[in-house]
């Protein structure tokens, strides 16, 4: 069985009041049969959640690839480690755009947080003219090969992959399940060409893109898509959690 998770990307929002009562209520709401509830807050909260957390799991949005030095800025994975960070966010294509973060820099970063335990969210998704080209599958799939072909079994076991097409996040604009379903379908198929069928239906591989309480059932009913990363719709808890409840 592999683990269903929804995970919320709550970006550079939210100011310290709203951060704080937002965690709360999540935090004390009793935790789900089978879903794993994970929020990923602005670095700047992680510290005093990760005291308090029982029923929510944390994420990290960014990490540096680097271990330590002189990085203005930066935040390593052992920093993360040590707040007893389960999950971090990368390359997330606001991320690539804005940064112009790199797959080699991506890759990094992931491999700095596994040697470190902390469970990489590997974002992948094309840009809205990939997609009008017919290149999407040919975009994700260069967005993943570096960990599809570098990384152990074992650490490849440890992602968490998350398909977001660029021109759905924020947008409104959802993929249709068939095309999501196609795609993670896909991103299955590379799992087992490059180690096996064993572990390509073990790793989740959750779908982001304007999700929000009134598609997640029919995207969460697709074969391969196994929960959802939520931007905008993770910002209110009721949105939040009937979105998780949409199994
Ligand atoms: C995201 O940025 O990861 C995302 C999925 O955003 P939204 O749900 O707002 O489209």
């Amino acid at each position: 069985m592999r683990k269903k998770i929804v995970a919320g990307n709550w970006k550079m929002n939210l100011d310290s009041r709203e951060a704080h009562l937002l965690f709360e209520e999540l935090n004390n709401y009793p935790s789900f049969e089978g879903v794993n509830l994970i929020i990923a807050p602005p670095s700047i909260y992680l510290d005093s959640f990760s005291k308090h957390k029982q029923n929510i799991h944390l994420a990290a949005q960014n990490v540096s690839a680097h271990l330590n030095g002189a990085y203005t800025g930066q935040i390593s994975s052992s920093m993360l480690s040590a707040m007893n960070l389960n999950y971090c966010i990368v390359g997330h294509s606001e991320r690539r755009i804005y940064n112009n973060e790199s797959n080699e820099q991506i890759f990094q970063k992931a491999k700095s947080l596994l040697d470190h335990n902390i469970q990489p969210i590997l974002c992948c998704g094309e840009l809205l003219e990939d997609r009008e080209a017919g290149d999407a599958f040919k975009v994700v799939e260069q967005q993943l090969s570096l960990e599809l072909t570098k990384f152990t079994k074992q650490q490849m076991s440890n992602v968490i992959v998350a398909y977001e097409p660029v021109w759905a996040i924020g947008t409104g604009v959802t993929a249709s399940s068939d095309d999501a379903q196609q795609m993670h379908q896909f991103i299955r198929t590379l799992i087992s060409t490059h180690f096996d069928n064993q572990l390509a239906n073990e790793i989740s591989i959750l779908y982001g893109g304007s999700c929000k309480p009134d598609n997640a059932k029919e995207l969460f009913s697709q074969n391969d898509i196994d929960g959802g990363l939520i931007g905008g719709a993770s910002l209110k808890f009721d949105s939040f959690i009937s979105i998780a409840k949409s199994f």
